[in-house]
């Protein structure tokens, strides 16, 4: 953004007129402690949505030039008595050099826009510690979770999201305004003691991946042990071969489908535990355990991941052919027939089983990849609850369905053949097989019609042998209770 930019407002007044519950917030005067990274972006933004900003610093003349020139710099005493709102864009560690100016800043609203380097670093959240320095001010937490490069992309980019708490509701309100003023939207997280929840939110790595990764992570080394033991390690052992060359590009290209496959499965196992669960209890009222939550809730990273492995798995099958072994084994197989003067090579099943399995493999990425981009917050939001339900429920089902084909044509007959059981080892599609299968066996189970009523009923409310309290009039004119069974 060009000096000439930052002047002029870039919202107005953030487009809110005619909103009645919104104060014109633009136009007053906010003040801003701190000459850094994060005030030098939060006062262009201020000033771009049309407020005038005071920015308080230790030494003004040297950073006054760093700021729009449609902002004052001075003195941190000087700006603090020209407003009623500061953002105190200071570190924790700093506050208590601030204390000079208690006087001045009693009875104003300090925004603490202040992070952590550690989760659950203090005892109490800077923001109560702020609080707890200047007693006579009152202290909203806000704006920290984004960062000083959200704050000058504008509106059209980054996080729009400010989380906000205090236990004062007027000063909350007060900078939700400013912050709708500026293209954020403001999210109320209740009182003071939510801050330090607010405070670990920007220093968590992606919380929602950690369970799916690891899981990956934990299928990806199985297979890929259980595949270099099958590829490399029994050639060597039996017949000295050495096959190491096969580690980078075959085994791993062997272990991303497993991967893949047996991912996609586990995205709608839980799904049929979970109606295992209704049908057993005959309700849906009752809680499913922890472990069954977290990993319902995790199913979009777990599809995610499933799509990765899979676009991964294309991508080095395609440049299987680009490979010197390959070349060289393809000039020795072509020697070996001159040798032997074979003239037709061609063996029509093989033929089939091949074009067959590239095709059911393609058609599976392709609707991966329509499964993947529908996760995405932005498309999910474009679509009604039937159309998304349809996409991830029955399109990703149908996507297992052909994943499995896809395995399934590249098996073919193997499992039949004693030498693919290499000491003793099943060919690895077959152990893949296992959870897929249940699931799609589980899910024409549930489609029964019988079953199906049933589930349909539980959802919809009905329960198994549901006690109904009920009150009798006695014969005395007293009122008794009991309890009878309905299935309503
Ligand atoms: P910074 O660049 O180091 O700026 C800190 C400012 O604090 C200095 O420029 C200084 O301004 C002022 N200050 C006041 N008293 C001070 C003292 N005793 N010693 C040193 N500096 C003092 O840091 P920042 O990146 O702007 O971060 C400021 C606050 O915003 C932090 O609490 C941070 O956690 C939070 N925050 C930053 C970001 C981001 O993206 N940077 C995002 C969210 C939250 P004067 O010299 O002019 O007084």
């Amino acid at each position: 953004m060009s000096r000439g930019d930052m002047a002029k407002p870039l919202l107005g007044n953030g487009g809110m007129e005619g909103d009645p519950s919104i104060t014109p917030a633009a136009g007053r005067t906010i003040g801003v402690l701190g000459s850094g990274d994060f005030a030098r972006s939060l006062a262009i933004r201020l000033v771009c949505s049309g407020f005038k900003v005071v920015v308080g610093s230790r030494n003004p003349k040297r950073k006054a030039g760093l700021f729009p020139s449609a902002a004052e710099v001075t003195f941190q005493a000087e700006a603090v008595k020209k407003t009623d709102v500061i953002f105190v864009a200071v570190f924790r560690e700093h506050y208590s050099t601030l204390c000079d100016l208690a006087d001045v800043l009693a009875g104003k609203i300090l925004v603490d826009v202040s992070n952590n380097t550690e989760i659950n670093h203090h005892k109490e959240s800077n923001a109560e510690y702020l609080a707890s320095l200047f007693p006579a001010c009152t202290v909203v937490k806000g704006f920290n979770v984004v960062s000083a490069w959200t704050l000058q992309s504008g509106a059209r980019d980054g996080n729009k999201q400010v989380l906000i708490c205090s236990n004062n509701q007027e000063a909350k309100r007060t900078v939700a305004e400013i912050a709708q003023v500026m293209g954020f939207t403001p999210v109320d997280m209740g009182c003071m003691s939510s801050a330090c929840e607010i405070e670990n939110i920007p220093l968590r790595l992606l919380p929602a991946w950690k369970i799916p990764i690891l899981l990956a992570l934990g299928l990806f080394l199985c297979f890929f042990t259980y595949n270099l033991v099958r590829q490399v390690i029994h050639p060597y052992i039996r017949e000295q071969k050495n096959k190491f060359y096969k580690i980078p590009v075959e085994v791993v290209n062997t272990t991303l489908p497993c991967v893949a496959y047996v991912m996609l499965s586990l995205v709608y196992l839980p799904g049929v535990l979970a109606a295992c669960s209704q049908l057993y209890y005959g309700t849906k009222y009752r809680r499913f355990p922890d472990w069954l939550d977290q990993w319902l809730q995790h199913r979009k990273q777990i599809g995610l991941l499933s799509f990765f492995c899979a676009a991964l798995h294309a991508v080095y099958s395609l440049c299987l052919p680009m490979r010197r072994s390959h070349r060289y084994q393809l000039i020795e197989t072509a020697v070996k027939q001159a040798v032997e003067k074979k003239m037709n090579i061609w063996v029509e099943e093989e033929v089939w089983r091949m074009e067959i399995y590239i095709s059911v493999g393609i058609i599976a990425l392709g609707l991966l990849s329509l499964l993947a981009i529908t996760s995405l917050p932005s498309i999910a939001n474009s679509l009604n609850w039937r159309e998304f339900s349809f996409v991830q429920s029955t399109l990703g089902f149908i996507a297992l369905v052909i994943s499995t084909l896809h395995t399934l044509t590249y098996g073919w007959s193997r499992a039949f053949d004693e030498n693919q059981y290499k000491f003793y080892l099943p060919p690895t599609y077959t152990l893949t097989l296992l959870v897929p299968c249940t699931v799609i066996l589980a899910k024409v189970i549930f489609n029964l019609p019988c079953i199906h009523q049933r589930l349909l009923r539980i959802r919809r409310g009905w329960e198994k042998g549901r006690y109904v309290k009920f009150v009798l009039p006695s014969a005395t004119g007293e009122y008794s209770s009991g309890e009878t069974s309905s299935n309503v």
